[in-house]
């Protein structure tokens, strides 16, 4: 599956190294259609996704979508899942996003670059949510 239009264009900015495994990912086979819905966040945005309860964070400055380090780089992208070619959150796809987000943890380790999916989280599920961590990359 090639990336789409919208997909490269919220990957700019995005570290080098996650736009490697989107990259990677994008040449799976076999995985339901999906798009990069979300690369950069202002802080403001963050603030805004905390104020309505989208965004598990007490403090934005720690939203790994939010460009840190010098250059300021995004460290997470959140994927959606496409149903006739439209984004889809339904709890009905909520495999296809399990199936992708296992897809995202394959490619990172082939890469050997460490990644943290929403998916996996115990407290708050995040299905479409990647990140490099934070330890790793500043
Ligand atoms: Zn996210």
């Amino acid at each position: 599956m090639a990336l789409d239009k919208k997909s490269l264009k919220m990957l700019a900015g995005v570290h080098p190294d996650l736009v490697k495994v989107v990259k990677a990912v994008s040449e799976f086979k076999d995985l339901p259609q999906w798009q990069v819905t979300y690369g950069l966040r202002t802080l403001e945005q963050e603030k805004e996704m905390i104020r309505k309860g989208y965004s598990s964070l007490k403090n934005p400055m720690n939203c790994r979508h939010v460009p840190s380090g010098t250059p300021p780089l995004g460290h997470a992208i959140d994927i959606s899942v496409l149903v006739g070619g439209k984004p889809c959150w339904a709890n009905q796809y909520r495999s296809s996003y399990i199936k992708i987000g296992q897809a995202f943890q394959k490619a990172a380790q082939d890469l050997n670059i460490p990644l943290r999916s929403g998916f996996q989280w115990k407290t708050f599920l995040d299905l479409g949510h990647h990140e490099l961590p934070a330890a790793q990359y500043s």
